[in-house]
């Protein structure tokens, strides 16, 4: 893959996201693009950020420390981790990744916090919402985000700012949207418990738009990016 191969796309997802921004009254720079760039190597990254692009976001810690080292000297690269976090990981992450966007139990914060590096910033924080509330689906049940959000925020070495979703995939348009919906109402009665929370994490290449209608702050596009990802392999 080549800048010339990765910019139209780039430049697709861009015209997408001021589009839908403006529909929805608000200033494209409002929502940041989040490059998903999990099973693509560090050349499509480095094409990718050769045209500007700064935000990557993984989803395997492997995959992560490998384009991490890969790609040690573009320095303005900000990584995100998006994916679900085991406990014996947590490392790995806190000593890498700028942002964590998966954030469903106090534990996982905790060792992120124990482990962040002291003379790297706060690692900035999301906590996953089950907005679906699809008992297969990872994220805290609405009802519970209140009391982890207060316990991540006092955590010394992250900085909570936001909330994540990951919708239940359905070709019902109503139905997606009620489940974009429930998050901003959440931010609000969050900020009004006493956070000061900033961003949206929601949306991806299907449904970007919706989701910044909605008030996404953060559209975490893959496919529209890079193209379709190899298959899942099964472990
Ligand atoms: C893979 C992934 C994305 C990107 O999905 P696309 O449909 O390829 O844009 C976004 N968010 C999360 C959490 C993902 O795992």
């Amino acid at each position: 893959m080549t800048s010339a191969s990765l910019a139209p796309a780039r430049d697709q997802v861009l015209a997408r996201i001021a589009q839908a921004a403006q529909a929805a009254g608000r200033h494209p720079a409002s929502v940041q693009l989040l490059a998903v760039s999990k099973t693509f190597g560090a050349a499509d990254i480095a094409d990718l950020y050769a045209l500007g692009q700064r935000s990557f976001g993984e989803n395997y810690v492997q995959e992560l420390v490998e384009k991490h080292e890969a790609l040690r000297d573009h320095a303005d690269l900000q990584w995100h981790f998006i994916g679900p976090l085991q406990r014996n990981k947590t490392r790995l992450v806190a000593e890498r990744a700028h942002w964590v966007h998966a954030i469903d139990r106090l534990v996982i914060a905790e060792r992120l916090s124990e482990q962040r590096p002291p003379e790297l910033p706060p690692l900035q924080v999301c906590v996953q919402i089950n907005v679906s509330g699809e008992a297969s689906k990872s994220g805290v049940a609405p009802a519970d985000a209140l009391a982890l959000a207060q316990a991540v925020s006092a955590l010394p070495r992250l900085q909570l700012r936001g909330l994540m979703a990951i919708p239940e995939p359905t070709p019902d348009a109503e139905k997606l949207a009620t489940q974009f919906a429930a998050l901003p109402v959440l931010l609000e009665k969050l900020n009004a418990g006493g956070l000061q929370l900033d961003t949206l994490s929601m949306g991806m290449s299907a449904d970007l738009e919706l989701a910044i209608a909605h008030g996404a702050t953060v559209v975490r596009v893959g496919t529209a990016l890079f193209g379709a990802r190899p298959p899942k392999m099964t472990a």
